[in-house]
């Protein structure tokens, strides 16, 4: 399929449900029982019966009320997970600067495993990351993120790809000190989504996509997904292990070299092939 055809799910203008297909925006609420008061059931219902509902939406596109992509407020495309799972240190080029920055990388994901972020600190595309602290150092991390599609308990490897509903871009802005990790990113706006769910049907392999971010106008990182060191798969294998995995939870896959520090008045913005294109303004917390 064409890449500008692809259809992606987007929440946009206060709650409203839709899909995008090249430059336009069209409105599914109507077909896909959603209440915009109560948002995460609603997800949950499309998530879990998405193959149904992918064919009535392909036929319903021309009678569907549409946008132009750029004249509507885009929203996290997961709001309310149950859970969010990161992946530390997940790219060798990573663990190499972190160690030559703090010296303290001395283990991979293969060691560590996974991490937990509070799902409080999703905030969507446009919106402002705040950093809560004057005097430290803030940090981006560009990573490719997805959502599970049905709940998941001890999953093998080559069955994970069957329990993930779809890919998007993900900010895990971090405080570096040594607080544990979970504090230091989970501070209210510390994860960035979107712009969109692009549907694993629709992506195809998630471990081939070049990943780049800038901060205003300067690369800092740039990476393909091929040099995870646990894959989409591995990770989804590890947290469903660990714990039971529910439909709308989201697992990060980690960063690459080039994290860097940002302050206030910066734009940070990320790409991932065949994704999409994900942006936030940076603030202080207090003025
Ligand atoms: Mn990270």
């Amino acid at each position: 399929m064409h890449g500008e055809r692809r259809m992606k799910f987007v929440i946009f203008n206060q709650n409203r449900p839709g899909v995008v297909v090249g430059e336009e925006v069209f409105e599914i609420g109507s077909l896909i029982k959603w209440n915009a008061k109560n948002m995460h059931p609603s997800l949950l219902h499309f998530i879990e019966n998405y193959d149904e509902y992918k064919g009535i939406i392909e036929a319903s596109l021309p009678k569907l009320p549409s946008y132009e992509l750029s004249a509507v407020k885009l929203e996290a495309p997961v709001p309310n997970p149950s859970k969010i799972i990161a992946a530390p240190v997940n790219y060798f080029s990573h663990q190499d600067e972190m160690n030559e920055m703090f010296n303290n990388a001395p283990h991979t994901v293969e060691i560590l495993k996974l991490f937990l972020k509070a799902p409080s600190s999703i905030i969507g595309p446009d919106d402002s990351v705040r950093l809560p602290y004057k005097d430290r150092r803030h940090d981006h991390e560009a990573e490719l993120a997805f959502v599970v599609g049905k709940q998941a308990k001890d999953v093998k490897y080559e069955d994970a790809k069957d329990y993930i509903f779809g890919y998007f871009c993900l900010l895990d802005m971090t405080l570096r000190g040594d607080e544990e990790r979970t504090f230091r990113k989970s501070f209210d706006t510390f994860t960035p989504i979107g712009p969109w769910i692009i549907t694993a049907d629709e992506l195809g392999d998630p471990h081939v996509l070049d990943m780049k971010l800038w901060v205003n106008d300067e690369l800092r990182q740039s990476t393909n997904t091929q040099k995870l060191i646990l894959d989409c798969y591995k990770c989804f294998e590890i947290a469903s292990h660990n714990m039971t995995l529910y439909p709308g939870d989201i697992i990060t896959t980690g960063t690459p070299d080039g994290v860097g520090q940002v302050v206030a008045g910066d734009k940070i913005k990320m790409t991932i092939e065949n994704v999409g294109s994900l942006s936030v303004t940076v603030e202080n917390k207090y003025k």
